[in-house]
């Protein structure tokens, strides 16, 4: 049998980050107790009329506006019919032929995933299982969803990962998602199938639903590529269902098979008109669009950071947007702000969703590295009091003075000390002087012991090497 590629194709559900749902007031709060954030509109009572949630349609043009995709000046909500108890109205309002934003791409490293589509529906309620109970929290039906469609251009379970991160790293950038995998915010449904290298057409997919984590979402695809590849090469045949990621066998376990496939009988909702969209309100979002993470990306490396930096510092919004602000703060270099930044403060960064919490802002820590820039300050001295600032709050120009943490640049002083060090070892002075040259790491560090580390260690090693040059 020839060699076999795997073809996959994301479909991600990001809520957008509203305060209210999609068609009523009702608040959007994660974790807020069962049941308390419901009314007549998303409890489904006949006779309810949604209304739509303007920031919510903002949210996703904006979205599409980042994603490259073509904005419908004329979208529509149609009805998803289907039963089941955590929907009441027994319909979900979703877009099926006119939605919000059609097309599109996303880069990941150095390919381009095109995009079949991003539009907007509403959530279902959460199925809850004790015991032989099932209970429903209907606090999260209604909250507004951003489904977006990837191409089956995906060639690899690792591509698939990072697509899913760079989705996220922009929505979250532009304020439209906040990236919160545990609370759900941001959830991924694979589709899957397997054909011969050059093909065209594509195999039978299946598609796995629901995994909550991108490493998950790499293994289930790696596991799914695995048992397909056994199921075709033994002669077999693969059938078109849903699967679910197990995490304990570290398997993919059939859901539901071909004969559940529903027919949903989408139709137009006649309670909710066309969103129509001018094309001044559309371009007055897209000129209020923010850096994306792509473009910044390239911007540090322009200013000499390392790729593996870039990554690190624009995992997060807040990440990315603090290290921009000490950078426009300090005189210090970026790659020389980055490396403090990733070794020392990264560590004290709190993250929830789209918040930061940040050990000291960023004009306090653009004060600590221009001394340490300037030399007045040495390294170990500018961790000393970075962790002083994190835990007093005070700023680096007062610590630096309170612990006498300055080092001595006085050149003659310098001198006096190398002078003393070098008269009370006359051994290890005739050593270096026979060619031991190595030995002058030993002077600088005593001096630096007798200064008590004040001494700036570049001027020590210059003026003992040249005390020691032979008389
Ligand atoms: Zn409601």
């Amino acid at each position: 049998m020839s060699a076999l590629e795997p073809v996959i194709g994301l479909e991600v559900h990001a809520q957008l980050a509203t305060r209210t749902k999609l068609f009523c007031g009702c608040e959007t709060r994660y974790g807020a107790p069962p049941n308390t954030q419901v009314c007549p509109i998303c409890l489904g009572y006949p006779g309810a009329l949604p209304v739509p949630n303007e920031q919510a349609i903002e949210l996703a043009v904006r979205a599409g506006l980042a994603l490259g995709c073509t904005i419908g000046r004329a979208s529509r909500f149609d009805r998803k019919s289907y039963f089941y108890p955590d929907l009441p109205k027994g319909y979900q309002i979703s877009q099926l032929d006119l939605p919000i934003n059609e097309g599109g791409e996303l880069r990941v490293g150095e390919r381009v995933i095109g995009l079949e589509r991003a539009h907007l529906e509403e959530d279902a309620a959460k199925s809850q299982h004790v015991g032989s109970q099932t209970r429903v929290d209907f606090n999260r039906g209604g909250v507004p969803l951003l489904e977006i469609v990837s191409k089956p251009e995906l060639r690899s379970p690792a591509e698939a990962e990072a697509y899913l991160r760079e989705l996220r790293l922009v929505l979250m950038t532009i304020g439209v998602n906040d990236g919160n995998l545990e609370e759900g915010s941001f959830r991924c449904d694979a589709n899957i199938s397997l054909r011969p290298v050059g093909s065209e057409t594509f195999g039978t997919r299946v598609e796995i639903k629901n995994v909550n984590s991108f490493r998950f979402v790499r293994l289930a695809l790696e596991a799914e590529i695995a048992r397909q590849k056994v199921v075709l090469g033994s002669g077999g045949t693969v059938e078109r269902e849903t699967r679910s990621w197990d995490e304990s066998s570290q398997k993919t376990v059939a859901m539901r098979g071909k004969e559940a496939a529903a027919d949903y009988r989408y139709f137009p909702d006649p309670d909710l008109p066309a969103i129509a969209l001018t094309d001044a309100q559309v371009e007055a979002w897209r000129d209020a669009m923010p850096e994306l993470p792509a473009a910044r990306h390239r911007r540090w490396l322009d200013a000499g950071l390392t790729d593996y930096d870039a990554g690190v510092l624009g995992q997060h919004p807040a990440t990315a947007a603090y290290f921009d602000a000490v950078c426009a703060a300090s005189a210090m270099s970026a790659k020389k702000v980055a490396n403090f930044i990733q070794s020392e403060v990264l560590g004290h960064i709190a993250t929830d969703g789209l918040d930061a919490t940040l050990p000291v802002p960023a004009d306090a820590l653009a004060e600590l590295l221009d001394l340490l820039d300037a030399d007045t300050i040495h390294g170990q001295a500018a961790k000393k009091v970075f962790g002083l600032m994190v835990e007093e709050g005070l700023g680096a120009k007062a610590l630096v003075q309170r612990e006498g943490l300055a080092q001595e640049t006085d050149e003659g002083a310098i001198e006096a000390s190398v002078r003393a060090v070098l008269e009370a070892h006359p051994d290890q002075v005739a050593q270096y002087r026979e060619g031991k040259t190595k030995m002058i790491g030993f002077f600088v560090g005593q001096v630096m012991k007798a200064s008590k580390g004040k001494a700036n260690p570049k001027a020590v090693k210059a003026i003992a090497e040249r005390l020691l040059e032979p008389n």
